[in-house]
């Protein structure tokens, strides 16, 4: 069975309590898309309180640390995720990686240290610009994929990946459908050497400047099972019409 269109908002470090409104707002309209997954990542200090405003979306957190507790000042495990109300995490965004130095296999803890904590989980993956110019986008997705995927007994249901060209983020541009759609591919296939044939059924979500100008033809791609939004997620407007695109 088809799994539904997970359009998930990642709202970085942005919001306070004052945006609690925008998800209500995304959490009412929701119910207007029965056909669609909706989510959004607040940042953690908004989790408790999303989570509170709403009822039918998912609400996530953004990252996670590999351990369930102990002396690492300022960070969050999963366990504490869970904890404020959190069903899923992101992990080993590009923003992640390079601002934090996170390698594969501090992504790969990551997503086990999420799963372990009964959260579901969205491994970031995605080449710089550098990598797709010297043609190596695929290769090194590919090696981001098998060092920061979970394994395991039971996993496969709870991962999604999100493939995520790094100079896409925030700039407005996009690769083009047949660029999306290689990726997309490649990376099917090496979900199913990875999982076998549950690896089908996971979801390969696009992220990198999704708008509503966008969405629906990017949501049209062969194995692109949704989008994962940074900046069009801020208000409820924007985002749902991502959400409208998707239905
Ligand atoms: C992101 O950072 O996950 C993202 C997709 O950002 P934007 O939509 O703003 O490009």
């Amino acid at each position: 069975m088809a799994s539904l269109p997970y359009i998930v908002g990642n709202w970085k470090m942005n919001g306070t309590r004052a945006m609690l409104p925008e998800a209500r707002a995304i959490d009412r309209a929701a119910a207007r898309f029965p056909k669609v997954q909706v989510a959004v990542a607040p940042p953690a200090t908004l989790i408790y309180r999303t989570r509170e405003a709403a009822e039918l979306i998912g609400v996530g957190g953004q990252d996670c640390h590999t351990q369930e507790s102990g002396a690492y000042t300022g960070d969050i495990s999963a366990v504490m995720l869970k904890d404020a109300g959190a069903d899923f995490t992101i992990v080993g965004h590009s923003e992640r990686r390079a601002m934090h130095g996170e390698t594969d296999g501090v992504v790969q803890a990551k997503a086990q240290a999420a799963l372990a904590a009964g959260l579901a989980v969205i491994v970031c993956v995605g080449e710089t610009e550098a990598e797709r110019d010297a043609g190596q986008a695929v290769a090194v997705v590919s090696g981001q994929i098998e060092g920061s995927l979970p394994r395991g007994d039971g996993v496969v249901e709870k991962v999604s990946v999100a493939y995520e060209p790094v100079w896409a983020i925030g700039t407005g541009r996009v690769p083009s459908i047949e660029d999306v759609a290689a990726m997309h591919a490649a990376i099917r296939e090496q979900l199913i050497a990875i999982y076998g044939a549950d690896g089908a059924g996971v979801r390969i979500l696009y992220g990198g400047s999704v708008k509503a100008e966008n969405a629906a033809e990017l949501l049209a791609v062969a194995n692109v099972g949704g989008a994962l939004v940074g900046g069009a997620s801020l208000t409820a407007e924007s985002f749902l019409a991502i959400v409208g695109a998707a239905a």
